[in-house]
This record gives structure tokens, C-alpha cells and sequence, in this order.
């Protein structure tokens, strides 16, 4: 049976970037697309052909230019997925560090809770702060998830810097152990 580790987040909290840094350097292979409305469900094949992990690269949200009807749709789609998808191993959840713990990341945390399933979140962007300032939000974010989402772990990450990504690596591995 295939096994998943799912990405959520903002759209512009910089999913996409971490994803493509994640996969680039382990070449993980592109499998498909789910059309959807206006976005899409798209499936990374980790490691070689026959190979059932994936990473699977959830829709954006948040984006206040998306009609009603289409960000409802898309909640249910989050929700149902977050919620009953029963090869998901874990969800990276991804902020922006200088935005993190909005109201609909603390809604993605409420429906995967139930699943008993761990979360790890990366605090996107780091290179825009100073060390001692991301450090505290790393601090204040690990603070809340201990409250929120007991067992949650959380770290800084930068594309540009190429920060976090062992760390990141280790962690999605770990998910996909059997
Ligand atoms: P998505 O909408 O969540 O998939 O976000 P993107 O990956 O498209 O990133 C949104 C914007 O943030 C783009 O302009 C990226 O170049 C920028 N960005 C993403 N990650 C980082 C980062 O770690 N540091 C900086 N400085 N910019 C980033």
C-alpha cells in the first residue's frame, strides 16, 4: 500500500519552493496531477519506479482573491483529505516566519488532530529575520504547538540559504519508516 507525506500551507508561504528543494535534491520523481477547479493535488513518487512514498503537495490557502465558492470547495477537499486519507503518514505544515499560527494553519492542526498522525512545521523564510529574532519565533511557534498539537515539532528553513533541509529529511524519513 502507497504511503504519503502531505505539505500544506498559505499560498505564498513558500510550499512550493521548500517542495522543490525537497525533491531536486533527492530526485524525487513527479507522478500526476488531480485537476481540480482553479488548483491542483500534486503527487511526488519518492525514490525509484514501484517505489509507493509519496509527498503530496496540497493547495495553498488563504488566498483572499479566490471566490467563495471555490475556497469552499477546497476546504472540503483539505478537510476530507487531512481527516480520512488512510495512507498519510504525517503533514509538513508550512508558514511564512514572519506569519505563522493563522487562524487557518490552527484549522488544518484541528482536522488532522484526530488522526493522531505527527506534524512537523517549517518556518519558511527565515533568511528574512535576524538569528535572534527567527530563534524566538521558533521559540513562541514550539510554545504554542505544545498546546495546540502535543508532539509537533517545528524549524527554521530557507531556500535561499539552504536551511532546515537535512532537518526537514530526517523528519519526512522517519514518517515513512514501516
Ligand atoms: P507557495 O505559494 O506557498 O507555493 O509559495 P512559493 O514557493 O511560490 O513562494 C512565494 C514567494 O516567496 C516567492 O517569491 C518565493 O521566491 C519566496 N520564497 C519562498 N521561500 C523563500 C525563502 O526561504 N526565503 C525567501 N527570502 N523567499 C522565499
Amino acid at each position: 500500500m502507497g504511503m504519503e507525506v502531505a505539505f500544506a500551507g498559505r499560498s505564498n508561504s513558500g510550499k512550493s519552493s521548500a517542495i522543490n528543494t525537497l525533491t531536486n535534491r533527492t530526485r524525487l520523481a513527479f507522478v500526476s496531477k488531480t485537476p481540480g477547479r482553479t488548483q491542483l493535488i500534486n503527487f511526488f513518487r519518492l525514490g525509484e519506479e514501484g517505489d509507493q512514498r509519496y509527498l503530496v503537495d496540497l493547495p495553498g490557502y488563504g488566498y483572499a482573491a479566490v471566490p467563495e465558492k471555490i475556497r469552499l470547495h477546497w476546504r472540503g477537499v483539505l478537510s476530507t483529505y487531512l481527516q480520512t486519507r488512510s495512507s498519510l503518514r504525517g503533514l509538513v505544515l508550512i508558514m511564512d516566519i514572519r506569519r505563522p499560527l493563522t487562524d487557518l494553519d490552527r484549522q488544518m492542526l484541528e482536522w488532522f488532530k484526530y488522526t493522531g498522525n505527527p506534524v512537523h512545521v517549517l518556518l519558511t523564510k527565515s533568511d528574512k529575520l535576524n538569528r535572534q529574532q527567527a530563534m524566538a519565533t521558533l521559540r513562541a511557534v514550539e510554545k504554542e504547538l505544545a498546546v495546540i498539537y502535543p508532539g509537533a515539532t517545528a524549524q527554521l528553513f530557507s531556500t535561499p540559504k539552504h536551511q532546515g533541509m537535512e532537518e526537514a529529511e530526517r523528519v519526512i524519513a522517519k514518517w515513512f519508516e514501516p
